[in-house]
């Protein structure tokens, strides 16, 4: 499942045998199509490019799919290589956001259309276009999910029983990503009521997405930030109850932190309640095992989708269809954007959005790869 992403062997780009042609996709009718993803150590990545790059080869394009390993260099020359080898499209899901400016004048002078994918493209004007979900309302999610995962909230927005106090602590993503902002905005707009009144407690006094960054959204740089947190601020007897975690892979990493420190192995035993993004596999195997509390799921299908309708429409010379042309303000310029929208899981309806849908197989959530 999850547009055929299993983790490692999947960068089938086509680097190798194009490189030669600078008449670029001459081979095919609708010519060759840059896509540049940032890494392969999360599944969601994986899942991105495979799925961007069916699309468009169902269209009779021409894909260069590359990963740069979070390495902003390799990813500055997959672009340039890119443009090299004649890309008459280029999608781009950026390390860093400001990082790319060169690359993309060159491309712009060429007149090559260029989408930022999922993370917006900063401080550049050649950014004609941006899909992605609405990342405000994924931070509000995270936060929603806590307060239900404490108590303080049902999942239908009525307030739950629990009156707290609760000890917990924030983790934000990485700040060379422009959504780091946005989820954690939309986490502390929400959390903002429960920590003004006593309910919730960051007990470390980390609230400031500069001290609760993770920089590259690293796993283990995140379980040793929590390990450092469990022996400066928990060392009295006193219990973390919730993480505020805005992706799996941290999610992962703070849960490892919290294991070895000897906390409850479930949630039902008392495990405290983190929350995450992008239904990884592993998170969703931990979801439905009762250690991990929710997740945001959203759709790598849909984004790779509308990625793919984009540029499908520069490349006919149309103006494809914006659902937000206010929000997203890369520094140079307000991007015109499509904003697709997310989803909480739970372990209750792991089975309807994530089985039902195709996403994950039932084998793959039993198995957690
Ligand atoms: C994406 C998230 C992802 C994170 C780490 C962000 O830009 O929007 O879905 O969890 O990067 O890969």
């Amino acid at each position: 499942a999850c547009g055929g992403g299993g983790a490692g062997s999947t960068d089938t780009s086509s680097s190798a045998d194009t490189s030669a042609s600078s008449s670029g996709g001459s081979d095919s009718a609708g010519g060759l199509i840059g896509v540049a993803m940032p890494t392969q150590t999360s599944s969601r990545w994986i899942a991105d490019g495979n799925a961007v790059k069916k699309g468009l080869e169902d269209l009779g394009y021409t894909v260069d799919l590359e990963y740069a390993n979070d390495d902003i260099p390799t990813q500055q020359q997959q672009v340039d290589q890119m443009i090299t080898k004649g890309a008459k499209a280029l999608i781009i899901a950026a390390i860093d956001g400001t990082t790319l400016t060169g690359q993309l004048q060159t491309a712009a002078d060429k007149g090559i259309p260029i989408i930022s994918y999922d993370r917006l493209i900063r401080n550049s004007e050649n950014v004609d276009f941006y899909v992605t979900f609405d990342n405000y309302k994924v931070g509000v999610q995270q936060a929603t999910s806590l307060l239900v995962g404490l108590g303080i909230l049902n999942k239908d927005g009525s307030k739950g029983s629990a009156k707290g106090p609760f000890n917990i602590e924030l983790f934000a993503g990485s700040l060379d990503d422009n959504n780091a902002y946005f989820f954690f905005n939309g986490a502390m707009d929400t959390l903002k009521p429960y920590l003004d009144d006593g309910t919730l407690v960051v007990k470390s006094g980390q609230t400031d997405i500069k001290q609760v960054n993770i920089l590259r959204w690293q796993q283990e740089t995140a379980q040793k930030r929590m390990e450092d947190l469990l022996t400066s601020t928990y060392n009295d007897g006193s219990k973390v109850q919730g993480v505020l975690s805005p992706y799996d892979g941290l999610s992962r990493g703070i849960i490892q932190a919290l294991m070895n420190a000897g906390y409850p192995k479930t949630i039902s035993d008392g495990f405290p309640i983190v929350t995450g993004q992008d239904a990884e596999i592993e998170s969703v195997k931990l979801i439905a095992d009762d250690v991990q509390f929710s997740t945001i799921f959203k759709d790598t299908r849909l984004l790779a989708n509308e990625a793919v309708k984009v540029a499908q429409a520069y490349l006919e010379g149309k103006t494809p269809e914006a659902n937000d042309t206010k929000t997203y303000d890369n520094g140079k310029k307000v991007v015109p954007s499509y904003l697709l929208e997310s989803v909480i899981i739970y372990k209750d309806n792991i089975q309807k959005e994530l089985v039902d849908s195709g996403y994950w197989t039932a084998d793959e959530v039993a198995s957690g790869v």
